[in-house]
């Protein structure tokens, strides 16, 4: 855990009672955000190397605090997944990315963040199946990005990923290669997607260590007939370098940064 969430807001509303006071703040905090709207759901591109088209997005969730202005996931999300709030949280993020992404009238994907707290309710699959038809997205349009967590490990989330995989939702194996079990996911998870972290792709351009294990990792997917995703590109260099390695798709700021809608088309000159 990386418990930077945990005490960095403390406001106590005036006329807080005693039945509240059992919550913690911070989730008051949230619930009360939540409520009053102030939260709001990025989207960050995903461009198909090679076609050099927007293939998908990733939703990113963002707090606008009416105070102290756009907060960042990292400063609230550890702070949610211990209270639980986060269940709640990805919920209505999955809605509104689903809700937005059928307005929207082509064949790009919506990619949506599931913790791994979330991922173990058993009603999940019958709450995706209730959005896509609330919402009308078709089911290959959405996917979910879950990172790896011991959690995520059990019988329970392999039936619930198996039961949602069936839906025809994809599935993406999030910041891939900085967990401890990588390869054990792939045996026994239906994932349809590789997101291969950042940590690497920084280093692709300059440390050949990287390089190999990208390759590596491209090697392996293919293999399995799974995706991969380069995350955090942000450099020409780089984006060269994993299009020449086979990689399939490219995310990071070079291509585009997170953004309140859709990006109508991708117009950078760097990907061909
Ligand atoms: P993540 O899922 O790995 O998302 C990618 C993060 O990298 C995003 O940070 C994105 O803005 C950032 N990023 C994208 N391209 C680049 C780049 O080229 N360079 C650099 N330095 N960063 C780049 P963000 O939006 O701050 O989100 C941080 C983390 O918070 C996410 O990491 C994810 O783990 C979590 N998160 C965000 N939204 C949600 C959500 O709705 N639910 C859950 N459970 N977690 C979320
Ligand atoms: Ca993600
Ligand atoms: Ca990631
Ligand atoms: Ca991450």
């Amino acid at each position: 855990s990386k418990g930077a969430g945990r005490g960095c807001f403390h406001i106590f509303e005036p006329g807080m009672t005693m039945e509240t006071s059992h919550r913690s703040t911070i989730e008051l905090e949230l619930m009360t955000a939540l409520n009053e709207d102030q939260f709001e759901v990025h989207y960050q591109p995903i461009v198909a190397i090679g076609e050099g088209r927007i293939s998908g997005y990733e939703a990113l969730v963002r707090w606008n605090h009416p105070k102290r202005g756009f907060i960042t996931p990292d400063k609230f999300i550890p702070a949610a997944e211990e209270t639980g709030f986060i269940v709640e949280l990805d919920r209505w993020v999955l809605k509104q990315a689903c809700r937005q992404m059928a307005g929207k009238d082509d064949r790009t994907t919506v990619s949506v963040n599931i913790s791994a707290i979330g991922l173990l309710r058993q009603d999940l699959p019958d709450f995706i199946r209730a959005t896509l038809n609330e919402t009308g997205l078709s089911a290959d349009r959405l996917e979910i990005e879950i990172t790896e967590t011991n959690k995520v490990e059990g019988k329970e989330a392999i039936t619930i990923l198996t039961a949602i995989r069936a839906m025809g939702v994809g599935i993406a194996l999030d910041d891939f290669g900085t967990g401890f079990a990588s390869l054990s996911y792939l045996i026994d998870l239906p994932v349809t997607r590789i997101k291969l972290d950042r940590r690497f792709i920084s280093g692709v351009a300059e440390s050949t260590r990287c390089l190999n294990i990208v390759l590596s990792t491209v090697s392996l997917a293919r293999g399995l007939d799974i995706s991969v995703t380069a995350e955090g590109v942000e450099y020409k260099e780089q984006l060269d370098l994993l299009r020449a390695a086979g990689c399939g798709s490219v995310q990071g700021y070079l291509l585009g940064r997170p953004q309140a809608s859709f990006t109508e088309q991708y117009l950078g000159s760097s990907a061909a």
